[in-house]
């Protein structure tokens, strides 16, 4: 029996959706989906319970891998006129400690509208690298249907977890909590090959310790300095041991030695009458690598009024090990931080803690699920998320509540045109895009431009562009071309992880064509322009590296 599809089909974009839409009561032949038949290394899996061939539960007994047998998926996730509580049980793959919880995979209808936005989907065609694929193999290892394991696996490391497809669910499917409890089961589940054990071992031991980061930094700063990272480049040797090393070393910009050693004062007073008084976050590779975009943010909130605190033993924030599945290490940063500006909280509470990276304020303002097996800590969590406001964000409320009152002056001679890239964590993450574009539209001379596919992700995501460098290739190439074909002057990026990402193909082209202007589009934070323009300083626009 197949479906009859009652809706348009979803908007299509450059990608080309492959999937079907569907309507709440329609129903989703799997064959017609192309779920299976673009994922033939399906028919490999084992049913580890029945030492079979594992496709879906047949009503009239374990399935034996006929593709095409009438495989007909109601939209509850029943076959044909077998409802779902027929299918047969097996253990769940699953371990007991969070679950992706079975009443959000049934919240899926199948309806295939996330596809067209999913970035990995985009990039790899495959319905079991989209959303609604990931969902029908969360669904099918929850009911011990599919084997956790490298196979499954690789399903959800292709995920950026951009967030991109919970902001068009027209059935808000809660993917970001699925992802969220999906990881931690990849990591304590499935054995990692020694090259993936090796590559998340630097990572998850570098990244997310400010002091050890800022260990390497002079011996990276000299290997710049040197040539080395020239040799290392021309020569393509890393690439060929390592495509996720060489990847690191791609992205790594021309670190200016003021990065070396990022002394943050502890507090800035408030230029002119105190209105607020605000705790501000530093970030791990925002203080070591783009130390320019937190002076900027000093700047600016002191300009308007703020009196700026910066607990001097803060970490990092946590993100990265959250968004890999890494529980317990994101759970002890999270309560360090915690501790942290409690430290300076003891007089006198903060009116807000301000972050000026996009991916660090969604886990900041995700605290009390990180750390929801505590209730002491659950609630401290809680409230140390209802403080955190992204730079843009808090900025929007001093307008709204009239305390904008700096003078913006513009920052080139002539009118400037200037692309707003949105970062996934803002837009999808923290539901933030109107903000910044406002910010930047009060700079005077400032005209805006929009790209094309402004939601699809530039493939950093987090550390995706160095675990996964292929993906992240295609999708940062798309971006830039996206960027670029506005024809506008500067790009103004919120995330450290977009900007160097951009950097990096800025830098790619401009070796490609040594004479053309393509790449020598600054990239700055909003940020750092409107700190520009309170200071009515111009900017320079002959680099790509703001
Ligand atoms: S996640 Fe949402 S948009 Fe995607 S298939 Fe499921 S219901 Fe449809
Ligand atoms: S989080 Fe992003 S990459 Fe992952 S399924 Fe959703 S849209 Fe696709």
């Amino acid at each position: 029996m197949t479906a009859t599809n009652t809706t348009p089909e979803p908007p299509k974009s450059a990608g080309e959706p492959l999937g079907n839409s569907a309507s709440s009561g329609d129903r989703i032949p799997a064959r017609d989906s192309q779920f299976l038949q673009q994922n033939p290394h399906l028919q490999d899996l084992q049913d580890p319970y029945l030492q079979g061939p594992y496709l879906f539960d047949d009503p009239l007994g374990p399935l034996d891998g006929d593709l095409e047998g009438d495989l007909d998926v109601n939209l509850d996730g029943s076959l044909d006129g077998v409802p779902k509580t027929a299918r047969i049980p097996h253990p769940s793959a699953f371990d007991q400690q969070h679950p992706p919880a079975q009443s959000v995979i049934d919240s899926c209808v199948h309806c295939g509208f996330c596809l067209s936005t999913c970035p990995s989907y985009r990039v790899l065609g495959t319905e079991m690298d989209s959303p609604r694929g990931r969902i029908y193999l969360m669904d099918a290892i929850a009911n011990g249907e599919a084997a956790l394991d490298e196979t499954t696996a690789s399903h959800f490391d292709s995920c950026l977890g951009c967030l991109a497809c919970t902001s068009v669910c027209p059935s808000q499917v809660g993917y970001d909590k699925l992802l969220a409890d999906m990881r931690p089961q990849l990591e304590r589940n499935v054995p990692r090959n020694w090259r993936d054990r090796l590559i998340r071992t630097l990572v998850f031991n570098l990244f997310p310790y400010p002091r050890r980061l800022q260990a390497v930094m002079p011996g990276l700063w000299l290997y710049q300095k040197l040539g080395l990272q020239q040799v290392v480049r021309q020569t393509g040797w890393l690439k060929k041991l390592s495509p996720q090393l060489a990847a690191m070393d791609a992205v790594l910009p021309n670190l200016p030695a003021k990065g070396l050693n990022p002394i943050a004062p502890r507090q800035i007073p408030a230029q002119g009458k105190r209105r607020y008084r605000v705790g501000m976050l530093l970030g791990c590779v925002q203080r070591s690598v783009l130390p320019q975009v937190n002076e900027a943010t000093m700047g600016v909130l002191s300009a308007l009024g703020c009196e700026v605190i910066i607990p001097p033993d803060q970490g990092c924030c946590g993100a990265l090990p959250a968004h890999q599945g890494q529980e317990n290490q994101a759970q002890d940063i999270a309560k360090a931080m915690i501790r942290a500006f409690d430290g300076v909280q003891q007089d006198k509470q903060l009116d807000a803690i301000i972050i000026n990276a996009a991916g660090c304020g969604h886990t900041l303002k995700e605290y009390g699920g990180i750390l929801r097996d505590d209730p002491e800590w659950q609630s401290r969590g809680a409230a140390f998320s209802a403080q955190v406001r992204d730079i843009h964000e808090f900025l929007a409320e001093v307008v709204t509540a009239g305390n904008f009152d700096g003078e913006l002056r513009a920052i080139a001679p002539e009118p400037l045109t200037v692309v707003y890239q949105d970062a996934c964590h803002l837009l999808h993450g923290q539901k933030i895009s109107t903000p910044p574009r406002q910010l930047l539209a009060k700079i005077p001379g400032v005209e805006l431009r929009e790209p094309m596919d402004a939601s699809l992700c530039c493939g950093s995501a987090g550390v995706f562009n160095l675990l996964q460098p292929e993906i992240a290739e295609e999708l940062g190439e798309q971006k830039v071309d996206n960027l670029l074909a506005t024809g506008a002057q500067v790009i103004a990026s919120p995330n450290p992880g977009c900007t160097l990402q951009i950097q990096k193909h800025l830098r790619e082209r401009d070796q490609d064509h040594p004479d053309a202007v393509l790449g020598k589009v600054p990239v700055y934070h909003p940020i750092q322009l409107l700190d520009y323009s309170l200071r009515g300083e111009a900017i320079a626009i002959q680099s790509s590296e703001g």
